[in-house]
């Protein structure tokens, strides 16, 4: 039996750091775990302009202990209005790895997301000839379409025709929750990639509403059955470069989701990396951890791997209920591997 894994150090391909003060409490959780992180752009106002990216760089530097060593990358948040000028211009100086699309209201901080993709064609079609990558919450936001299929439906309505028009586009269909899109992702060609967050392996919908209304388990996308968290896991731990870690850790204070309208996220990045290996270790896929974590991320990217290692062992991680005024997830869980 492994009881201890060292790996190249890993990198988290979306998070949410938020901004001002929680930024400053929830960063260096992040900077602790992972090398780089894929920093998502949904702040209100939204980052939008090459300018907006720079100055959120430097927030989240400057959150961040200067003995951590860390980089942000930052993301455009694509709007109907977005220009592909910008979006050039942002990727050329080295600001904008990325841009997101979020089909407007379909999460928190979305409202000023794309109400059509065929309104950002000329967008995409700018990406896809200077190689940056298009992330996607892919989710349709149809008022009659129900919770719990708007991600298979996204891929029949929306993604499968994007991919078929814009064939050298890079995809990565984030946080996915279903066997609709492990599957999708698998036959796809190599240009479109996907992530997995820490929940979406441990919980399915039963741990939001079986025995009371459980809030901090509630994210979007929303988890889904038993069979699509299999699913799910079955990506992650198969060893196809197709899946990689991107924690969606989205933090909200615990007021916002103990509330009549509770906000949707579950913040897991202070022990990210112990709540995903334990899944490995049950699947008894720890060989395939350093690729999910470290190496198929940065290939997709086109980044260099990192240098450095980090060393997990057996061991006990107690999570605690809050940390701060944050409610992270597995709290109050005992965890069975550490960070050496
Ligand atoms: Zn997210």
């Amino acid at each position: 039996m492994t009881d201890r894994l060292t790996i190249r150090r890993p990198d988290d391909w979306h998070v949410h750091l938020r901004d001002g003060a929680m930024l400053a409490h929830v960063a260096p959780y992040t900077a602790r775990q992972f090398a780089r992180a894929i920093v998502m752009p949904n702040l209100s106002p939204p980052v939008t302009t090459v300018a907006e990216g720079r100055a959120y760089r430097e927030r989240i530097v400057a959150a961040i202990p200067a003995a951590l060593d860390f980089t942000p990358l930052i993301v455009a948040y694509l709007t109907d209005g977005t220009d592909a000028e910008e979006m050039a211009r942002g990727h050329a100086e080295g600001v904008f790895t990325a841009a997101k699309l979020y089909p407007a209201h379909a999460t928190t901080g979305s409202a000023h997301g794309v109400t059509d993709v065929a309104n950002i064609m000329g967008v995409l079609e700018r990406m896809a000839d200077i190689g940056m990558p298009l992330l996607i919450h892919g989710e349709v936001t149809d008022h009659d379409v129900d919770i719990f299929d708007r991600e298979a439906l996204f891929i029949d309505r929306t993604l499968a025709p994007l991919v078929a028009r814009l064939p050298e586009l890079k995809i990565v269909f984030e946080h996915i929750t279903t066997a609709e899109a492990a599957q999708f992702v698998a036959d796809a060609p190599a240009n479109v990639a996907a992530t997995i967050t820490p929940q979406h392996l441990h919980i399915n919908r039963n741990a939001m509403l079986v025995g009371g209304i459980r809030p901090h388990a509630y994210c979007l996308p929303v988890a889904k059955r038993e069979h699509h968290r299999l699913a799910v896991r079955a990506a992650a731990t198969s060893g196809s470069p197709k899946f990689f870690l991107g924690t969606d850790s989205a933090p909200h204070a615990v007021h916002t989701k103990e509330a009549p309208c509770g906000c949707a996220g579950i913040f897991n990045a202070p022990f990210a990396l112990e709540s995903y290996i334990a899944a490995f270790d049950e699947d008894g896929a720890l060989d395939r951890f350093e690729g999910f974590a470290s190496e198929h991320g940065p290939r997709f990217y086109g980044l260099p791997l990192n240098q450095g290692t980090i060393t997990l062992e057996r061991g006990a991680t107690v999570v605690p209920d809050r940390i701060g005024d944050v409610v992270p997830f597995h709290a109050g869980e005992t965890l069975g591997w550490r960070i050496v």
